[in-house]
């Protein structure tokens, strides 16, 4: 497979959701729990960015936190009328804990979806040897 940016929104959120690199969809873009490797393995892409680039991805995790968290609350509290001394307390822990585990996923998401909106930019970070006759040109 010659190595191409997400082609749609599907495909980004594809890669992004499995933690693979953006552009070949087969590399890792972790090595362990919380730590990126800098490029990838199988073509080359640079993951790393500059300072601050991965800061965009605290708003998609704290997008998806915040949606998550009134949506519970509304349909529990609405529709199952759970007392608020049993959902506040739950609701606050979950807003502790779940943008933890969600944080590769937060960075991925970014990380392939700045690739789809960008495929230039996207491409530079590919190796020349990587690239097809297309993208060379
Ligand atoms: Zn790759």
């Amino acid at each position: 497979m010659v190595p191409a940016p997400p082609n749609s929104v599907a495909e980004a959120f594809s890669r992004g959701t499995r933690l693979k690199c953006p552009i070949c969809s087969e590399g890792r873009l972790f090595s362990g729990l919380i730590r990126m490797q800098k490029i990838c393995s199988v073509c080359g892409f640079q993951f790393e960015r500059g300072q601050g680039y991965f800061l965009g991805s605290t708003y998609i995790n704290y997008g998806v936190t915040t949606l998550l968290t009134t949506w519970t609350y509304l349909v529990l509290r609405l529709g199952f009328e759970v007392s608020k001394s049993v959902l506040i307390p739950s609701l606050a822990a979950f807003c502790v804990i779940f943008p933890v585990v969600f944080f590769r996923y937060a960075r991925s998401l970014w990380l392939s979806f700045d690739c789809y909106f960008d495929k230039t930019g996207a491409m530079e970070r590919v190796p020349e040897g990587e690239k097809s006759e297309d993208e060379r040109l």
